[in-house]
């Protein structure tokens, strides 16, 4: 039997030897040979020298060096596809999920007969308040707006079986949004809960631009619902201009001389209709580009060599 832990490292040089010895450490507790797929995820700086170093040292670590920073779930997939283990872990490089968790997450499959332990955090330490809260509610509206039902508070840190991996290295899907489609797959899947630490050294690597398109994937390809909401305001475009109508007509009997000033109602009504037209365009602009990536069919990350492979 064979455990593989994915790592997918994007400019970690300050943690990758850390993340190595306490995934050492781990492993030796677990009854089963182990491979580390370290990702190098087009690190500018000194991660894949001393994923390098490690790897010449020890066979178990294995390098997957990207040609560019092709993101987080393009690693992720990389290591999934790469990986040989009758099951796998995916774990961040920066030490945020203890790797500790893997043996209880070992356990807990053992005993429920599970094909998916998903971490769910608990607590979350030393993160920005606004991350926090955008995480908070993200997952929570996605949940509401998804014909998926995927469980509150969770990332990617998750231990899955081989059924699991083959199911999910058979998708066609481009833009990945990994602990959606893990959910989507199915099979017997249960929770571990943890708390999230600080992240051991660096900074976080998901800024505003990479959480904002990471979010879109999640929303645009597990939910149909923003289309029907153009929809819903076209609904609501007419009901407004009904009333506005029958409005302008009564005001009209009323006082015939009111009927001229409608300048400020003109202009509100512009603004509206317009940003409800922009609105529409806007969402279906995000499906027809998601198509449109989709039906390019390029790869999506391009390795430029593999180390212990
Ligand atoms: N990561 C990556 N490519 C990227 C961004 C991040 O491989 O373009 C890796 C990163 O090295 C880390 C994991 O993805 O192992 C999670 O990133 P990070 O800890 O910065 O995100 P946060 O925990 O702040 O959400
Ligand atoms: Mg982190």
């Amino acid at each position: 039997m064979l455990i593989s832990v994915i790592v997918p490292c994007y400019n970690e040089e300050l943690v990758v030897n850390e993340t190595y010895k306490r995934l050492k450490e781990v492993m030796s507790k677990v009854e089963m040979d182990h491979e580390l797929i370290f990702i190098n995820d087009g690190s500018k700086d000194k991660t894949f020298a001393l994923l390098n170093e490690l790897a010449q040292e020890d066979s178990c670590v294995k390098i997957i060096n990207f040609a560019r920073n092709f993101g987080h779930q393009c690693a992720v997939t990389a290591g999934l596809h790469n990986c040989n283990g009758d099951y796998a872990a995916i774990i961040d490089a920066d030490l945020q999920d203890p790797p500790e968790v893997i043996l209880e997450m070992l356990d807990l499959m053992r005993k429920e007969e599970a094909n998916v332990v998903y971490g769910v955090r608990k607590k979350r330490e030393g993160e920005s308040w606004f991350k926090l809260i955008t995480a908070k509610y993200f997952y929570r509206t996605l949940n509401k707006l998804s014909d998926v039902q995927f469980p509150v508070d969770t990332g990617d840190f998750r231990l899955i079986d081989r059924n699991v991996i083959d199911a999910f290295n058979s998708l066609p899907e481009r833009n990945k949004y990994i602990r959606g489609l893990i959910s989507w797959i199915g099979y017997k899947q249960v929770p571990c809960y943890y708390e999230r630490k600080e992240r051991f050294a660096g900074e976080t690597k998901y800024p505003l631009k990479k959480m904002l398109k990471f979010a879109a994937i999640g929303l645009f390809y597990f939910s149909k619902k923003p289309l029907k909401l153009a929809t819903w305001l076209g609904f609501l475009s007419v009901a407004v201009g009904l009333l506005y109508a029958i409005a302008i007509f009564i005001a009209r009997l009323v006082n015939p001389a009111s009927f001229v000033m409608g300048w400020t109602s003109i202009v509100l009504l512009v603004i509206f209709f317009g940003g409800v037209q922009l609105l529409t365009v806007g969402i279906l602009g995000q499906y027809v580009g998601n198509l449109f990536d989709e039906a390019k069919g390029r790869p999506e990350y391009i390795i430029a060599n593999k180390i212990n492979l």
